[in-house]
């Protein structure tokens, strides 16, 4: 079936996680035309929040650090606007499941949404101007092509329907490496792309992450301020969404590490539930658990970071992969990767440098 006639922008960013909206915003502040795709009916993609039962639980990242200059001032618009806020300063640290509660708190502030870890992304979306950037949720990319004069990205149709396809004269992939690769390979752009480049990208991997939500019927048995990390074995992170402030009942977030999640990865989730809850059994203490929940993320976080912000497999048309893979991890590390390659893409489609 043939495509229909392509819309024209400048700019086409995939993903609308912090890193892609953070890409967006700069190309705003260019000048440039931009739309940004988002698979999902929401944005914000591993800064996630949801409403399980009566409670509302974070199952992605459960909170965020300031450190740099950049991601600092995204963080003071978004702190203004009543979007974020410093959760404490640290969490108890334990060796393992069984070894003795270290104390909380290193002095630096560890930062939450609001009202759950989205609010941050969708107050970036929500500065974006509407006649530069417009932000299509429920449109997956299914492939992206190189075409004389820029890029061309056919999106999912449902069966029976015509394909439709995008063109920009610039593309920024703020997916999870793999999922970038595997779009170039269905618009059979990979022989077009830099050959070293695409190693750089095929050397990344993630660690998979089972995330489960408990509602509670009575509070927990995890220590103030709501969260507990383990350096090691099979659970890595416990946090406690009503001590957080973003839950009104008792709920819990369990994250399982990523040799545990890796090994269970195709197994029941009934049985992974069951064995979660039965490990994380000291802290939910005498409560009975009313609701639960079980999320598998695939790609959960990098195992592997390039040190440079970005990684562009082709510069005419100018293409960019960014995220949390590139210059520093996790929640930080995406947005300034994005904002970098976002600022990147600007100039070179202003004014071609
Ligand atoms: C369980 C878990 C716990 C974590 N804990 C923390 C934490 O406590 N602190 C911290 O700082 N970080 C944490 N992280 C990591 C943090 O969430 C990520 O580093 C960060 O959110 C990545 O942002 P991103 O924009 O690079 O990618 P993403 O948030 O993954 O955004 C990519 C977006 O692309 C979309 N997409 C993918 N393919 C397509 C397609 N074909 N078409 C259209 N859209 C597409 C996805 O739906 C997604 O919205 C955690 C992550 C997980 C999963």
């Amino acid at each position: 079936m043939s495509a229909t006639t392509p819309d024209h922008v400048d700019a086409i960013v995939i993903g609308a996680g912090i890193s892609g909206l953070a890409a967006a915003s700069e190309l705003a502040q260019a000048g440039c035309r931009t739309i940004v795709l988002e698979k999902s009916r929401g944005i914000g993609g591993r800064m996630a929040t949801r409403r399980v039962g009566a409670a509302v639980c974070d199952h992605g990242a459960q909170f965020f650090t300031v450190r740099t200059r950049a991601f600092g001032a995204t963080v003071a618009d978004a702190q203004a606007a009543g979007a974020v806020r410093p959760w404490c300063d640290g969490f108890s640290r334990l060796a393992d499941a069984a070894a003795a509660l270290e104390s909380a708190g290193d002095g630096h502030a560890r930062w939450c949404g609001t009202r759950g870890m989205t609010d941050l992304p969708k107050r970036l979306a929500a500065g974006l101007p509407e006649n530069l950037v417009e932000i299509r949720t429920g449109v997956r990319a299914a492939a992206v092509g190189i075409v004389a004069g820029g890029v061309m990205v056919t999106l999912e149709a449902k069966e029976g329907e015509v394909p439709r396809v995008l063109g920009a004269r610039g593309l920024i992939l703020s997916c999870p490496v793999p999922q970038s690769l595997d779009l170039f390979a269905a618009g059979h752009a990979l022989g077009a792309l830099d050959g070293a480049a695409v190693e750089t990208l095929r050397g990344i991997d993630y660690d998979p992450c089972f995330a489960l939500m408990l509602v509670l019927d009575r509070p927990s048995q995890v220590p103030p301020p709501g969260g507990l990390q383990f350096a090691s074995g099979p659970i890595s992170w416990i946090g406690d969404n009503l001590q957080k402030g973003i839950s009104t009942v008792p709920a819990l977030t369990l994250h399982g590490s990523g040799d545990f999640s890796r090994e269970r990865f195709d197994a029941d989730p009934a049985s992974v539930t069951a064995e979660l809850e039965s490990l994380a059994a000291a802290w939910i203490g005498g409560a009975t658990i009313v609701d639960r929940s079980l999320q598998r993320w695939k790609f959960a976080q990098p195992r592997v970071i390039v040190p440079a912000p970005l990684v562009s497999p082709s510069a005419t048309p100018p293409i960019a992969c960014c995220g949390d893979a590139f210059k520093g991890p996790r929640v930080e590390g995406a947005a300034c990767s994005g904002q970098a390659t976002g600022r990147w893409m600007g100039r070179l489609l202003v004014d071609g440098r």
